[in-house]
């Protein structure tokens, strides 16, 4: 069932338009991520479905409500946002009850309604502390206990982890998911990080420049990109240009880096230049005359490597503007600089990227 549902939102600051006929539908108890880069637009949505701005054209539904003129205070909705913007003259229990205070509910209510929110934060101890009397991951938990305390329709969070460290968001990013889970609450999550927004989301909405550029799920976005954009924003990618020569039965013929190399396109490809996207890790080091005959194959020079720890990253010229980097274990790694080498990959395992 559709929870929001945004249609042909545009969103215009003067002359600018920040937003181009937006449509995106979120699913009843859905955590939907809105992805890209600075700029492109997702502050800007979070804002228009939580009414502190209005639409310059189309509608905004929350369930069958349409809210478009509806003032945020009417629309129940919780936000979090980066600086968790705790009242620090309150405890963290005011804090949390204080969305349940301004609607009058009793005090026995209220007491209740906040031990079982720190229960479900996992910190029950907390109550009579004040905000500064606890960490930086610790309070974001409780902003979302307090965003949630009167049961809003929908959760929005921009950029809650953006302030914390790296090892404290990773376990954080377990923590939000787990808790928008047990209350099955409708989720729209901004954050310009892609790792996070695999780890987390349902769905993923990748934006570039006002337009939505792919939704879907993790995989569904990481394995078939559809634009050169997305393929190049979420996960690591090698961008092959080259020019569709023709085709080879099931295969679509691409000349790139003075070879030809073959890609599945059920749809087909026009003759002209293109460019083929393949993965770092479905790169391998190969020997050219015993690559699987499925395979397609380069030439290169290693011109550098990285240690990673689990993996090494090589980087290997093979004439086009930028080396292609492959990832492989430490011990397959060869260690000298300048030597000739092979790589391949499945064809099955190369994207063509037209757009
Ligand atoms: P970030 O990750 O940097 O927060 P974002 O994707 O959330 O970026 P938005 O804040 O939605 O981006 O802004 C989208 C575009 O609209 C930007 O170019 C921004 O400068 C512009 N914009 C946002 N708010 C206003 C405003 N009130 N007046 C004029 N331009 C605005």
């Amino acid at each position: 069932m559709s929870h929001v549902n945004l249609s042909k939102v545009v969103k215009r600051f003067g002359d600018f338009t920040a937003l181009h006929e937006l449509d995106l539908d979120i699913k009843e108890g859905e955590f939907l991520t809105l992805l890209g880069p600075s700029g492109c637009g997702k502050t800007t949505t979070l804002r228009l479905i939580a009414g502190f701005i209005q639409p310059t054209q189309g509608t905004i539904m929350l369930g069958e409500e349409d809210v478009t003129q509806v003032a945020p205070q009417h629309r129940e909705i919780g936000m979090v946002f980066q600086d968790y913007a705790l009242f620090p003259h309150m405890t963290i229990a005011e804090n949390i009850g204080f969305g349940l205070k301004e609607r009058k509910y009793p005090k026995a209510d209220i007491a209740a309604r906040v031990g079982e929110l720190l229960d479900l934060i996992h910190l029950p101890e907390v109550g009579d502390r004040y905000p500064a009397e606890v960490s930086g991951g610790q309070q974001q938990r409780i902003a979302v206990a307090r965003a949630v305390a009167y049961p809003p329709k929908v959760l929005l969070m921009d950029e809650p982890l953006g302030a914390l460290d790296l090892k404290l968001r990773e376990t954080m990013q377990v923590e939000l998911r787990r808790i928008q889970q047990e209350l099955k609450i409708t989720t729209v999550y901004v954050t310009h990080d892609q790792t996070e927004a695999m780890n987390m989301s349902d769905r993923i909405v990748v934006m570039n420049t006002g337009r939505i550029e792919q939704m879907g799920s993790a995989e569904g976005i990481y394995n078939s990109p559809e634009t050169r954009f997305v393929a190049d924003f979420v996960g690591q990618i090698n961008l092959l240009d080259g020019e569709v020569t023709g085709t080879d039965g099931d295969h679509i013929l691409v000349r790139t880096a003075d070879t030809d190399i073959r890609v599945i396109q059920k749809n087909g490809a026009p003759i002209g230049p293109t460019c083929v996207g393949v993965r770092p890790e479905q790169l391998q080091l190969v020997s050219s005359d015993s690559a699987p005959p499925d395979f397609n194959v380069l030439q290169g020079k290693l011109v550098g490597r990285t240690f990673a720890g689990n993996l090494t990253r090589l980087f290997i010229e093979i004439g086009l503007d930028k080396p292609v980097v492959i990832e492989c274990k430490p011990q397959d790694a060869p260690t000298e600089i300048g030597i000739d080498l092979s790589i391949g990959w499945p064809i099955e395992q190369s994207t063509l990227l037209n757009k």
